[in-house]
């Protein structure tokens, strides 16, 4: 039988998993963009983009996509309860001013998926789980998704922080720290925010909380901490806004943000944040953004970073590719048939096809339906 094959096959459609889907394909590779859940999909993060992030959206030509759907970020300042503040403008490498983006992961990532899906090249598979890899000896070959195997010359794995991927190819290393976990939840204010608009770190005790506005009258506020500290405060997911509130008494400068502020959504959780890779590249396959290894939210450059190496891989990748490995270029592998790679063929090979769903037996095709797997 005949087995649906690509070039790239990327495992997670979040920043780094769009960024190199769409590095590959500008660059004419063949690649299957595959995430278990269906966008809008939510995310938890505290929601900032630094500029190195919007430079980062901007190299991708996806800035004006984006622009409209977020808030200007103007600057930052960090305080700390009863103690000193310090305040900085955005600026670039040079001093000269720049901006950042506050923008809900909801939206933000939606958008990406919508440019991958437009791209010519980019198969976007929507609902669909990497359940494992393939191999041939210690050469990666594949995948076993829940739609079928897929065969591909290079799988990447965007697939997040906790990354099955990263285990399963044998490069996770132990956390050597104590684990630190994340909360996020949105908030309407009673008032739009007054220029400038600034993303606020407040360090109270163990605690930080990041305020980041993301649109004229909505504030995400996410909580940063050892989970020793989570667990001495009660801080969960169910927790959260009343803690919030509580602390908005006590801390001025939280109090000052949070007035009248009403709570918009169901909190999501994050963590333990410390993730390490023991390499980034193995026979056949390649880790981007928080799979391959995560320092902590606090840097507030995770997005950044995943964006940055999702085109880095594919900048890679396209050379090994296209030398084969050595000096001479060879052409790029075309698509075997059979149902898989019939889905997976762009619009002008696969013209007249139907799509993948109606293709599929009646319970793979349930199976998409149903499967979602919300952060
Ligand atoms: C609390 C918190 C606050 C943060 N604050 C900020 C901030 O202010 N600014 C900032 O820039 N960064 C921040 N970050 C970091 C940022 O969220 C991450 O660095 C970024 O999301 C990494 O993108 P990614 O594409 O690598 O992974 P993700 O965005 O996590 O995407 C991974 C994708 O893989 C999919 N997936 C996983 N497993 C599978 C599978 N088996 N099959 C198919 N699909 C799969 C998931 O559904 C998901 O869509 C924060 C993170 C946390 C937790």
């Amino acid at each position: 039988m005949t087995r649906a094959a690509v070039e790239v096959a990327v495992v997670g459609a979040g920043p780094a998993g769009v960024a190199t889907a769409l590095g590959c394909a500008r660059r004419g590779l063949e690649v299957a963009l595959l995430d278990r859940a269906h966008f809008p999909r939510d995310k938890p993060c505290g929601e900032g983009l630094l500029p190195q992030a919007v430079d980062a959206l901007a190299a991708l030509g996806l800035l004006s996509r984006v622009a409209p759907h977020a808030c200007r970020l103007d600057g930052i300042v960090f305080s700390v309860a009863g103690g000193p503040r310090a305040q900085a403008d955005f600026c670039d490498g040079a001093g000269a001013p720049a901006f950042g983006l506050g923008v809900r992961r909801r939206v933000l990532d939606a958008l990406l998926v919508e440019a991958a899906r437009a791209q010519p090249g980019v198969t976007l598979l929507e609902g669909v789980t990497a359940r494992d890899l393939q191999f041939r000896g210690a050469q990666v070959t594949g995948l076993q998704t829940s739609v079928g195997p897929l065969e591909a010359e290079v799988v990447v794995a965007a697939d997040g922080l906790r990354s099955p991927m990263r285990a399963r190819l044998g490069l996770e290393l132990p956390a050597r720290r104590p684990p630190r976990l994340g909360l996020r939840v949105h908030f309407r204010l009673p008032h739009a925010l007054a220029p400038p608009r600034l993303v606020e770190v407040l360090v109270s005790g163990a605690i930080e909380y990041y305020l980041t506005p993301v649109a004229d009258d909505e504030l995400e506020v996410a909580v940063l901490g050892p989970a020793r500290a989570f667990a001495a405060l009660e801080l969960s997911a169910a927790t959260l806004v009343a803690h919030l509130l509580s602390a908005a008494t006590e801390n001025p400068e939280l109090g000052a943000r949070l007035q009248g502020a009403v709570a918009l959504d169901r909190p999501l959780g994050a963590g333990p944040f410390r993730q390490r890779a023991r390499a980034v590249v193995t026979s056949g396959a390649l880790l981007v953004g928080d799979a391959a290894g995560y320092f902590d939210a606090l840097t507030g450059e995770g997005v950044g970073l995943a964006l940055a190496s999702g085109d880095a891989a594919a900048q890679a990748i396209f050379g090994a590719l296209s030398t084969g490995g050595g000096a001479a270029p060879r052409p790029l592998r075309h698509l075997h048939p059979g149902p898989l790679s019939v889905a997976l063929s762009p619009p002008a090979r696969g013209a007249g096809r139907r799509p993948l769903k109606s293709r599929l037996p009646r319970t793979i095709h349930l199976r998409i339906l149903i499967h979602s797997c919300p952060w």
